[in-house]
């Protein structure tokens, strides 16, 4: 099936009631002999918004609170002796440090990685884009019993499906595109063996970062229209990313033949997705223009309907000063470059 049949059908079999839209279901118990006891433990809306992710990821899916909350699970369950962190969102670099500083692991080149390590990869990475070769990276890994881990939340399962290169696990902020309107915070783990989602499911009733009811619910809602959102903003980012490297400005999308990932990026994703990044010099003037658009929401985050500017030293200290991130949302593309260039 297609990725717009699938988030749309991939789930049909798993409704509890009469209801064609899913019902909101906040109980956080059950009746006894019904075949559900505990939220924690089991939820139909959990349980459908795993079938639609999995079924577009091509593996099985795992639902956290968020997406920081899924990457705590992965570290966790493979608790492996050595890690190796390339470029990654800061949030998960600040957990593997905070993980190091306690003893639990050890930063390691990834040369030096050994049987149950892990490399953790973010690809496209968060903010410059850099694009890893996954296939070759995880070959690599699976020779040496490495586990790979791949922070797809830029690519989303409609661009990139990892797990059909070989890599072991797949995380998503759903935070982002998959829910898709910036009112749902959750994550996911995605793996191929249903055996090994079992038993990261088990482990996830007793660390209990389950996600919300409603949350899960929207980005059940969410998930539906990702394939349209993303081949929307994927467009429109395409669009702008020309615009700015046509102007001169320092721009990073991997669309762009001058990016430095690009000739990968074609080989293993369907487009390139709705995240770039600007660097107008400065700090001072990154403050200025990501206050002078109208249009753009200066805020953090990303995926969602509307269109987000942030100057990206604000979340993350050690970003080049001039940074800008723009994360690209479904409005027509010509206003959205006439809304930079009259800040600019
Ligand atoms: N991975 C990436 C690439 C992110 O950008 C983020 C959040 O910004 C996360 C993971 C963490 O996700 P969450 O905010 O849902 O915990």
């Amino acid at each position: 099936m297609d990725p717009f049949t699938k988030a749309i059908h991939a789930d049909k079999d798993l409704s509890e009631g009469a209801d064609v839209a899913p019902a909101i279901r906040p109980s956080t118990t059950f009746l006894e002999d019904t075949g559900r006891r505990y939220r924690r433990d089991s939820h139909e809306t959990t349980e459908r918004f795993e079938a639609v992710l999995g079924s577009l990821e091509g593996g099985h899916a795992v639902c956290f609170s968020s997406g920081m909350a899924a990457a705590a699970a992965a570290l966790s369950f493979f608790h492996p002796d050595r890690m190796a962190v390339g470029d990654v969102y800061h949030g998960v670099r600040v957990l593997a440090e905070s993980l190091a500083a306690a003893g639990d692991v050890v930063f390691a080149d990834r040369s030096e990685l050994k049987e149950g390590d892990v490399e953790w990869v973010e690809t496209p990475s968060n903010p410059k884009c850099y694009i890893t070769d996954l296939v070759a990276t995880a070959e690599e890994n699976r020779a040496r019993g490495v586990i790979t881990i791949v922070d797809s939340t830029f690519a989303t399962p409609v661009l990139m499906n990892p797990l059909a290169f070989g890599v072991d696990v797949v995380l998503h902020s759903v935070t982002k595109a998959i829910g898709g309107h910036s009112d749902a915070h959750a994550g996911a783990l995605v793996v191929s063996d249903g055996s090994v989602a079992s038993k990261i499911r088990d482990q996830r009733s007793f660390t209990g970062a389950v996600p919300g009811s409603l949350d899960v619910w929207l980005a059940l809602r969410g998930i539906r229209t990702l394939p349209l959102r993303v081949e929307r903003s994927t467009s429109t980012a395409g669009k702008v990313a020309a615009w700015a490297h046509g102007r001169g400005l320092q721009t990073y999308y991997p669309g762009l033949a001058s990016h430095p990932g690009h000739e990968i990026a074609r080989t293993q994703m369907s487009g390139f997705g709705s995240m770039l990044a600007l660097d107008v010099g400065s700090a001072a003037e990154a403050s200025r223009v990501v206050r002078a658009v109208h249009l753009f929401t200066n805020a953090t985050s990303l995926g969602g309907v509307e269109s987000l500017i942030e100057h990206r030293i604000v979340s993350d200290p050690a970003m080049d000063p001039g940074l800008m991130r723009i994360s690209i949302g479904l409005e027509d593309p010509d206003d959205l470059i006439a809304d930079l260039e009259q800040a600019l």
